[in-house]
């Protein structure tokens, strides 16, 4: 079985997804504190708001944090081992978990700058992070 997991947009994270098929990354922002906020979320973590509004993420980040799964941790990313599950740190804020893909994962460091990319399954695109040139 090729293709990875499909995620299943709710009402919270459709923006989100829609905004992928687009190949652009959003985040949200409190229209409250001015936070950013990532994972979607129906109220700001900082101040409770529900006005969150959509905007679009520079797609540039650090290297958080990353291990290499040398096993599929599903079976349908079988054919794609090894690869890097990675933490990255958006410049605007937020962490969210990605991969680290075009690079050999010796040559990968905590604090690298990477750059938003995406891949397109059958029906989803999903983000995944290069390092910048
Ligand atoms: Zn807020």
């Amino acid at each position: 079985m090729t293709g990875r997991p499909t995620p299943h947009p709710s009402p919270v994270t459709r923006p989100f997804w829609a905004a992928c098929a687009r190949h652009e990354l959003t985040i949200q922002r409190c229209g409250g504190c001015s936070s950013a906020v990532f994972y979607p979320r129906p109220v700001c973590p900082v101040c409770g708001s529900s006005r969150l509004d959509w905007v679009a993420a520079t797609g540039r980040g650090t290297l958080y944090s990353y291990t290499v799964a040398r096993r599929a941790t599903h079976r349908r990313l079988a054919d794609r081992v090894p690869y890097v599950i990675a933490i990255v740190e958006l410049d605007e804020g937020p962490r969210l978990t990605s991969t680290v893909i075009g690079t050999d994962p010796a040559d990968l460091a905590i604090g690298v700058r990477l750059q938003v990319d995406f891949e397109d399954d059958e029906t989803v695109s999903f983000p995944v992070f290069r390092v910048a040139s």
